[in-house]
């Protein structure tokens, strides 16, 4: 089809200085909500390129809006910037050797979606300028998609309302349409106060917020039987009361992060959950404030729109991978277990193979195995726009997300032939809608369809503000 393949020259024609983004963000990680050198990086990126910018979108310093074009349809492309913890590593080794210094690293390959994303969008752009076509392209910057839920607060703040449809990709083992399936959760810290005593003098006269505390959580893996078996429900201790044993203690704080299929089935569970810190502040004379942390949903899949950048993908076939993007890959496998290796197989109901370095095909539509069980912020967006997301093959099959391997691979070749070939599926995607009216409006009654029994609420209660950081001097 010639519009594609015009885009994809366009595509081809600025890649150059997106990888080169993409390098300067691996380089310089930063974690949820402090991505203040990475939001400074796409902004003057999006300037370059010609687009109108909006900083400080939904009041979040870290995150961007860049738009182009003239009325028509509004084609959204997102992307995400952020690091995590952790996981610092030597880029193009297939050694375990973190780098010197804060320990972050871009285990994730956000570095990669951010810049693909980009390059995306300003091909659209530079498209529209060639054809005079009516017609919008934005892309959004989303800051904190790791544990930040940047996209929730987003979407709550209205950034998403005026969106005829929107498209995202992550770094994946696999060239497909994503299968939509990511879990809802919810975090949420339970405080309990009771009264400190002397724990050998008075213990008569204390109510033990610790031993609270480990009753909430009794209770919660009782309940653990009788849920449905893909939640998931998790605790950290907080506050565990403090150091001395002798103290009964008198507050102490747990978060659960409770995980469901979606919003309706979290929304029972968190009810349960909640009955159980009630139960266990009546058996130690304690009181429980619950206060939720963060909250995102799950993915809503859009059937048109998988179906029109599957056909992309078919176009276009797997990335150009060489024999040294396949040695390197393989180096990599050599530090995976037989497990890491088979678990993209079995999620995409694959057998799995030795022989297979990276990926090689474009897998069909609907090639599902066993759930995946992460959640994503882009679950939020995806219930209140049509979204499609693509999974982009950049590393070797196999290689576990938040991993010393994955960051080792954010900066090879093979990623960056990855995250281009993506760019050029998401920008023919986006091509189609633009094209094509129907596209949206059946994009439009196929979310209508999906969320008529359960429209979207936002996770988040009012008062949960979005964790800004101050910038750093
Ligand atoms: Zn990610």
């Amino acid at each position: 089809m010639r519009n594609a393949e015009e885009i994809w020259t366009l595509v081809d024609a600025k890649k150059a200085a997106f990888e080169a983004l993409s390098d300067r963000i691996w380089d310089a990680p930063e974690i949820a909500y402090t991505e203040f050198a990475a939001v400074a990086e796409h902004t003057e990126m999006l300037r370059a390129q010609g687009f109108r910018v909006t900083e400080n979108v939904a009041g979040i310093p870290t995150a961007v809006m860049g738009e182009a074009g003239d009325e028509g349809p509004v084609i959204a492309i997102l992307g995400e910037y952020d690091a995590l913890p952790g996981l610092s590593q030597e880029a193009g080794v297939a050694e375990p050797k973190p780098l010197p210094g804060s320990g972050l690293g871009h285990g994730c390959g956000h570095n990669l979606l951010g810049a693909a994303s980009l390059l995306a969008a300003t091909a659209v752009k530079d498209w529209l300028d060639a054809n005079g076509i009516k017609g919008r392209v934005r892309y959004y910057g989303c800051p904190a998609e790791e544990g930040g839920a940047a996209k929730t607060f987003m979407v709550r703040e209205g950034a998403f309302k005026d969106v005829d449809i929107a498209i995202t990709w992550h770094p994946m083992h696999f060239m497909a349409v994503n299968d939509a399936r990511s879990l809802a959760n919810t975090r949420i810290d339970f405080t309990f106060t009771g009264r400190s005593s002397h724990a050998a003098a008075a213990p008569h006269l204390g109510r033990s917020a610790l031993d609270a505390v480990e009753l909430m959580n009794v209770g919660v893996n009782y309940m653990r039987e009788h849920m449905p078996s893909d939640a998931r429900i998790h605790y950290a201790y907080l506050d565990a009361g403090g150091v001395a044993p002798n103290v009964v203690q008198g507050r102490a704080t747990v978060r659960h992060l409770i995980r469901a299929r979606d919003l309706g089935q979290l929304r029972a569970l968190i009810g349960r959950v909640r009955k159980i810190a009630d139960g266990a502040a009546l058996m130690t004379e304690t009181t429980v404030e619950a206060r939720v942390h963060s909250a995102v949903s799950n993915l809503v899949g859009n059937t048109p729109l998988e179906q029109a950048m599957q056909a992309n993908m078919e176009r276009l076939g797997p990335p150009p991978f060489d024999d040294e993007d396949r040695k390197f890959a393989d180096a990599i496998r050599a530090t995976l277990s037989d497990e890491d290796i088979a678990a993209p197989y079995k999620r995409s109901g694959l057998k799995p193979r030795r022989d297979q370095p990276l990926a090689d095909s474009v897998l069909p539509l609907g090639q599902i195995g066993e759930p995946m069980m992460g959640s994503t912020d882009v679950g939020d967006v995806s219930w209140v726009v049509p979204l499609v997301q693509a999974d982009g093959p950049t590393c070797a099959v196999g290689t576990p997300f938040h991993s010393w391997q994955l960051t080792a691979q954010g900066k090879t070749p093979m990623a960056k032939k990855g995250m281009v070939h993506v760019a050029k599926v998401m920008a023919a995607t986006a091509l189609d809608a633009l094209r094509d009216g129907s596209l949206i409006a059946a994009a439009r009654a196929d979310l209508a369809e999906r969320t008529r029994d359960m429209p979207y609420a936002c996770p988040l209660p009012e008062e949960v503000k979005p964790p800004v950081q101050p910038r750093r001097a």
